[in-house]
């Protein structure tokens, strides 16, 4: 099959999240699989400059009422996936992916329509239709929206199987109605059965509602968003597809992400040595300035977006009863600046022991992986989260939140067989518990080796998720060559 990526982010090119992790590895395990796999990403300033290769180029979009021109640059092949990068200036090289100073680009709506138009119009220059084409997220929530409408009577996509996964429901990419005719959207389109949402323009309702399958990063999640709790309002809808959506867990790209072939950390160990986990440990602290580290005290990792989703309000309300104990916490994040607030407050009064970094730092994300024995992840939601994953192959154990992908990934420490720590009630008290269980646990060195080294055997690699997308690339390729044929049937 020819498969065809179009998202937002995507390792090495752009990343806020997990989102640019899942696009940098999931094609490369397809094409592994023998499929012809493309990934379009929007060229933004972080891009770091790719040798651009000839077979590029340029597109005209309608958008707003007047033409827009990209340059879709050929990025080159890796791993046998072949990158492309929309390259438009005026929306996208610029500081921040979606945000800037906290606050979300006034243009997204055009910016991201825009990178819509573009691979289509790419594609269809291109001369072959993809087979699937797999979206991601509100960003590229618009290409279903357009094949559905503006494109319909094309023959070039008639064929191609729409995919959407949703990486995290709780962004929906929300504006005002007025921004239909700016994004080429017909108001025909703006009903509760359509981009409708209380009274606004729900771009990845469009997604959903216009894709042939829906798919989100785990099992428990995709049945957690269809219920209120979780939906953020979109319930209704997924509930109404149930037959067409599916969790499938996200994986782990192991040469990026294991202690063994790490790059960013201080030495190199696995399961049979551990050695090197405690010069990873003994580094992390003096980078993180440390005063004359003591190494048999637990280190707990944080490395997150700092929002509401990944459960800070809990650890606010525990900070001063952990500093009680014996722990570092070392955490690294950007985001929400409240919660920027809270870290840098905290490392201000506990200078020894709540080691702080609020930025985006990718080798320092590894090097907490490494040189943690713990990590923590109190989500109160989390489509999969990828770090938990990454910290059973570091023997950082993690102590999580059991909801989404959190709950299918860890499995609780029972004495002999389990991988981390988890607890249910989203409070403060529950949370303390369960690092209370894991410090004991810590304590005991036979017991900790035996929970370290359960997870270090996991296996997440790529290859089983792989072959589940494949399937469902197959079933929306079989839905699409149906309803051709039932419309050259009733056409005759
Ligand atoms: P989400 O996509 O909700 O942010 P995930 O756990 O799925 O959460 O993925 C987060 C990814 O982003 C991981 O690869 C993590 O290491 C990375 N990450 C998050 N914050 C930072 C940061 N401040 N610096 C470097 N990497 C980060």
């Amino acid at each position: 099959m020819k498969i065809v990526f179009c998202a937002s982010e995507g390792v090495p090119f752009s990343k806020t999240g997990g989102l640019a992790d899942v696009v940098g590895a999931l094609p490369q395990a397809l094409a592994a699989n023998g499929h012809e796999v493309q990934v379009i990403l929007p060229r933004y300033k972080a891009t770091k400059p790719a040798k651009v290769h000839p077979n590029g180029r340029s597109v005209t979009l309608a958008l707003s009422g007047s033409f827009r021109y990209a340059n879709v640059q050929d990025a080159g092949e890796s791993g046998g996936v072949r990158t492309y990068l929309v390259d438009l200036p005026q929306y996208f090289d610029r500081e921040g992916l979606y945000t800037v100073n906290g606050k979300d680009h006034p243009d997204n709506h055009l910016r991201f329509a825009a990178f819509s138009l573009a691979c289509i119009e790419f594609l269809k220059r291109s001369g072959t239709a993809p087979d699937i084409l797999h979206c991601h997220d509100w960003q590229s929530a618009l290409l279903p929206v357009y094949l559905k409408s503006l494109y319909r009577g094309d023959d070039f996509y008639s064929k191609t199987g729409v995919v959407f996964t949703i990486h995290n429901i709780g962004y929906q990419g929300l504006f005002p109605p007025s921004i239909l005719p700016e994004i080429s959207v017909d108001s025909s389109l703006y009903t509760m059965e359509g981009l409708e949402f209380w009274g606004k323009v729900n771009l990845l309702k469009g997604g959903l509602v216009y894709s042939d399958y829906i798919t989100t990063v785990s099992r428990k999640y995709a049945e957690e968003i269809q219920t209120a709790e979780f939906g953020y309002g979109l319930e209704g809808i997924l509930a109404k597809r149930a037959d067409r959506l599916q969790g499938i867990l996200n994986g782990v790209d192991y040469d990026v992400w294991s202690p063994a072939n790490d790059k960013h950390i201080a030495a190199k160990y696995g399961p049979q040595d551990l050695a090197g986990k405690q010069a990873c440990k003994k580094a992390l602290l003096q980078a993180m300035g440390a005063a004359s580290p003591v190494l048999d005290r637990p280190v707990i990792g944080i490395v997150s977006r700092f929002a509401a989703q990944k459960g800070f309000d809990l650890i606010a309300g525990i900070a001063e009863q952990l500093m009680a104990m014996d722990l570092y916490i070392v955490a690294l994040g950007t985001g929400e600046p409240q919660f920027e607030e809270l870290f840098r407050t905290m490392a201000a009064k506990y200078p020894d022991k709540f080691l702080v970094r609020v930025g985006f730092d990718v080798a320092l994300s590894h090097q907490i992986e490494a040189g943690s024995d713990m990590f923590l992840m109190p989500s109160r939601y989390e489509p999969c989260g990828l770090n938990q994953i990454y910290s059973l192959k570091y023997g950082t154990v993690p102590v999580v939140r059991a909801t989404g992908g959190l709950d299918d990934t860890i499995e609780p420490f029972g004495g002999k067989t389990g991988t981390g720590f988890k607890f249910s009630d989203y409070t403060p008290e529950a949370l303390l518990g369960a690092i209370e269980q894991a410090v004991a646990c810590y304590r005991q060195p036979k017991a900790w080796r035996q929970v370290m080294i359960n997870g270090m055997k996991k296996d997440f690699s790529w290859s089983n998720s792989a072959k589940q997308y494949i399937k469902v690339y197959q079933a929306a390729r079989k839905t699409k060559s149906e309803l051709k044929a039932a419309s050259a049937a009733s056409n005759a």
